[in-house]
């Protein structure tokens, strides 16, 4: 399985924002976006006149690494929101959100999207109770996602359910934080999904 493998904090610097790509650091004020807050490299805080390509390229990235999605998935995922009804960006981000991994994030049971990733891809999962261990897998209206049983137990869902239980739970999911289960009621709305981003600039560079 591709993934990117530049250090993490950069992307945040490179993008402005925090992406909250590192779990618990990211509330710190260790976190170098913070300390830090200049794009990397040489010339990272010098003034550059960005061009429109570049502001929506900008756009894009940031999306990607929002979400951990590499360039190719970003693509397809891109085609399935313009075949969606509605507006293409808003459906992209929808999509984006609508991932297993991301939803594993949202209730709580990783501290980082990075982190989610990792423990779908270890079987920690089931959805409508089957075994489910592809991230990228996009869930829908009704679909019910739970931490397996023999994994409720374990020393390291304890832990994430402690720090990570404190954050709220979007209301498109409803959780059971006693069954470690949570039931997609509907897909987020565009104002529930918390990515600064301007997505008719990722349209727009697309269309080009
Ligand atoms: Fe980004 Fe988290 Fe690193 Fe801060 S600590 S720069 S939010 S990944």
């Amino acid at each position: 399985m591709a993934r990117y493998t530049d250090a993490v904090c950069r992307q945040c610097r490179r993008e402005g924002q925090k992406l909250f790509l590192k779990g618990e650091k990211c509330h710190t004020v260790k976190c170098p976006q913070v300390s830090r807050g200049t794009a990397p490299g040489q010339h990272g805080d010098g003034r550059k006149k960005v061009s429109e390509y570049g502001i929506q390229l900008r756009a894009k990235q940031k999306t990607k690494r929002f979400y951990g999605v590499l360039e190719k998935q970003f693509s397809t995922y891109f085609t399935m929101a313009t075949k969606r009804k509605g507006i293409a960006g808003e459906n992209l981000l929808v999509i984006l959100e609508s991932r297993l991994d991301n939803v594993v994030y949202r209730m709580g049971l990783a501290s980082s999207r990075p982190e989610a990733r990792q423990l779908v891809t270890h079987n920690h999962f089931k959805v409508n109770g089957k075994n489910a261990n592809i991230p990228s897998m996009i869930l829908r209206e009704g679909d019910v996602i739970e931490l397996k049983e023999k994994s409720r137990s374990g020393e390291k869902f304890k832990l994430i359910a402690e720090t990570c239980g404190a954050r709220p739970v979007p209301a498109w999911i409803d959780m059971d934080k006693e069954k470690y289960t949570g039931k997609i009621l509907r897909l987020p709305t565009r104002d529930e999904i918390d990515l600064d981003v301007e997505e008719h600039l990722i349209v727009e560079l697309y269309s080009k």
